[in-house]
C-alpha cells in the first residue's frame, strides 16, 4: 500500500515571513493528530530556513523547488544538496515544466539533479508531463515515458526512492484540470515504464502524483484512482484552508 503523498509548490511566493506565517498556518491547520498522507512544503529557497524552524516537530516535510547537481563549489547563484539537507530539508522538486520551459533544463540535467538528490538522502519529486501541442498530435504517452526514462535512467535501487509527478503543462495554472481518466491513464503508462525499468516490484512501491490545477473540490476523485498516489499543488497550496482541503480529500481517497 503506497502512502499518498501531498506537496505544495509554492513557487517564487512569498517572502521569509509571510512564508513563515503560511507554514505556521499549515501547520495550525493540520494540526497534531497523526495524518495519514504525506505532507510536503516547497517554498522559495530564500524561505527555507524561516520554515524549517517553523516546521520543526511537526508532521509537515519541507523541501526546494530546484538545485544543482555539483555539492558545492564556484557555481554562483546556486543551491547544493547538502545545502538543503542542513536546514532539514527532505524533499526537492526537480525537472518541474517552468524550469524545462524557462531554464531550458533537460532530461539529462533532470537526471545529474535526481542522483545528486539522492546521493544526499534527499527524495526527489519528479515533474514529467505533455504540452497541449503535443497531447493534441497523440503524443502524451511517447514524451511522458521518454521523460521518466531521461530524467530517471541508471539510478539502480534507488530508483524506489523517487516520487514522480505527472503534470500536464496545460493544466498547469490554468485552471484546466486533466480528467481523472487522463490522469490515470497517464499514470499507469509511467507505473508501466517503472516497471520496464526497474521491475514490477520497483513500480509498484513508487508514488505517483498527479499535479495541475489540484483543488479541495477535485482531489478525491483524481486520487481514488489507482495510479494516482496523491498531489503537487501550485496555486492551492497557497493558502492554508484550500491546501488542508486537498490533503483531507487523499486521506479520505484511500
Ligand atoms: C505546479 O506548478 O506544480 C502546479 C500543479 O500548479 P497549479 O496547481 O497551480 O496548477
Amino acid at each position: 500500500m503506497r502512502r499518498k503523498i501531498v506537496a505544495g509548490n509554492w513557487k517564487m511566493n512569498k517572502t521569509p515571513s509571510e512564508a513563515k506565517a503560511l507554514a505556521a498556518e499549515i501547520a495550525a491547520t493540520l494540526g497534531s493528530e497523526p495524518c495519514a498522507v504525506e505532507v510536503v512544503v516547497c517554498p522559495p529557497a530564500i524561505d527555507l530556513p524561516a520554515v524549517s524552524a517553523v516546521l520543526a516537530g511537526t508532521q509537515i516535510g519541507f523541501g526546494a523547488q530546484n538545485m544543482y547537481h555539483e555539492p558545492k563549489g564556484a557555481f554562483t547563484g546556486e543551491t547544493a544538496a547538502p545545502m538543503l539537507v542542513d536546514l532539514g530539508a527532505k524533499y526537492v522538486i526537480l525537472g518541474h515544466s517552468e524550469r524545462r520551459t524557462y531554464f531550458k533544463e533537460t532530461d539529462a540535467d533532470v537526471n545529474k539533479k535526481t542522483k545528486a538528490a539522492l546521493a544526499a538522502g534527499l527524495t526527489p519529486i519528479v515533474c514529467v508531463g505533455e504540452t497541449l501541442e503535443e497531447r493534441d498530435a497523440g503524443k502524451t504517452g511517447d514524451v511522458v515515458a521518454g521523460q521518466v526514462r531521461g530524467s530517471l535512467a541508471d539510478l539502480g535501487a534507488d530508483l524506489v526512492k523517487v516520487v514522480i509527478a505527472y503534470e500536464p503543462v496545460w493544466a498547469i495554472g490554468t485552471g484546466r484540470t486533466a480528467t481523472p481518466e487522463q490522469a490515470q491513464e497517464v499514470d499507469a503508462l509511467i507505473r508501466k515504464t517503472l516497471a520496464d525499468m526497474g521491475g514490477a516490484d520497483v513500480a509498484e512501491k513508487v508514488r505517483i502524483q498527479y499535479g495541475g490545477s489540484m483543488k479541495p473540490e477535485n482531489a478525491k476523485e483524481l486520487m481514488a484512482k489507482p495510479d494516482i498516489d496523491g498531489g503537487l499543488i501550485g496555486g492551492a497550496a497557497l493558502k492554508a484552508d484550500s491546501f488542508a482541503g486537498i490533503i483531507a480529500a487523499a486521506a479520505a481517497a484511500k
